[in-house]
């Protein structure tokens, strides 16, 4: 891909200096629907404020502004414990708690051995299912052991995949690992007997509408016994980033929600044993994933209760107008003509 542009556009996303006292405030705090063992529950979601994904200073995937949201220096384990204090002041027993870091929960420059493992304790024998995200070169014994032994119930591992394909992920998404090094640390957690999780992009940029749906799915054929739960996370359009850039030059729009309903349906019958959910991000709205706007509420309701439930033929019966203008695009789109 566009090698200049990236660089110019990481140039442009490294934070200012944090304001002092921001350190110890995390980022954003909410609860939102997830489920455990079969049944819906609640789940804590909290994003710290840390140094932020080290590969974002390197080159920074096409798609990624998370490293707005950081501090640019690393966190103190003081100012980690002030941000997870007053987080748990809004803790109510949830089961499921997802913590990141808007990078690598496991890179010790974002998040110190010592307060990985306090966060872990925190929330021993409150919470059942502990998720953080993770680079895979960060996955090794020495990370996650005191982890599991800190916890106590069960660590969730996801990993940003994105893409089997290698020259997906590595040209038009810029991620610095192969997909072997993803699967390879999918094994490794497993074999902790840890849970293993993966995210694939729905449409990096310059992959049309059907290429984006053959991507997902045949990332989640090529994964598939790796992970124990796959989410597929359309693009939305986050400020600072290579997508923003073509999206505000009209190269790039979002995918069609209905791209994100043939990709669940496709993926449903190839995923194994494993989870597969998605919950997009400003989906509905024009820097999200989207359809025409008056069928993208009730699209979304059905995509939520198939990753809740686990149920997918539902989606089969979701009909509008503009599912004819999706399919159309899917046609005239490999040969340059717009629907
Ligand atoms: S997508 Fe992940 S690896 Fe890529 S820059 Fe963002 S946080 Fe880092
Ligand atoms: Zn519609």
């Amino acid at each position: 891909m566009g090698g200049s542009v990236a660089r110019v556009v990481a140039r442009d996303r490294r934070p200012d200096p944090a304001p002092p006292g921001s350190a110890r405030r995390y980022v954003n705090q909410w609860t939102e629907d997830e489920a455990l063992d079969g049944a819906r529950v609640r789940a804590f979601v909290l994003i710290l404020r840390t140094r932020g994904c080290y590969w974002a200073d390197v080159k920074g995937c096409s798609m990624c502004g998370y490293a707005r949201d950081t501090l640019g220096r690393s966190a103190t384990a003081a100012e980690i414990a002030a941000q997870v204090e007053s987080a748990l002041r809004d803790y109510r027993g949830e089961p499921y708690v997802k913590i990141y870091t808007s990078g690598s929960f496991l890179d010790d420059r974002e998040v110190d051995p010592g307060s990985r493992v306090a966060i872990a304790q925190a929330f021993h024998g409150r919470a059942r299912r502990l998720l953080f995200e993770t680079l895979p070169e960060f996955v090794r014994d020495d990370t996650l052991l005191p982890l599991r032994e800190a916890f106590g119930g069960e660590v969730e591992v996801a990993q940003g995949l994105e893409s089997t394909q290698p020259e997906v992920l590595n040209r038009l998404i810029n991620k610095g690992s192969t997909p072997a090094e993803y699967l390879a640390a999918g094994d490794r957690i497993r074999a902790l007997g840890l849970r293993a999780k993966a995210y694939l992009l729905l449409k990096p940029p310059y992959l049309t509408e059907a290429e984006a749906v053959e991507d997902v799915v045949r990332s989640v054929e090529v994964a598939a016994g790796h992970f124990d739960a796959f989410s597929i996370n359309p693009v939305h359009i986050q400020g600072g980033t290579v997508v923003e850039w073509l999206y505000q030059r009209g190269r790039y729009r979002p995918p069609w929600l209905w791209s994100l309903v043939s990709a669940m349906e496709r993926s449903a019958s190839l995923r194994g044993a494993a989870r597969l959910v998605t919950f997009p991000t400003a989906g509905g709205l024009p820097r999200g994933p989207h359809n025409c706007g008056s069928c993208d509420a009730r699209v979304l309701a059905a995509l939520e209760s198939a990753s809740l439930d686990q149920r997918f033929d539902g989606l089969a019966a979701l009909d509008c107008t503009c599912r004819a203008d999706w399919r159309a695009l899917g046609e005239l789109e490999p040969i340059g003509v717009e629907a």
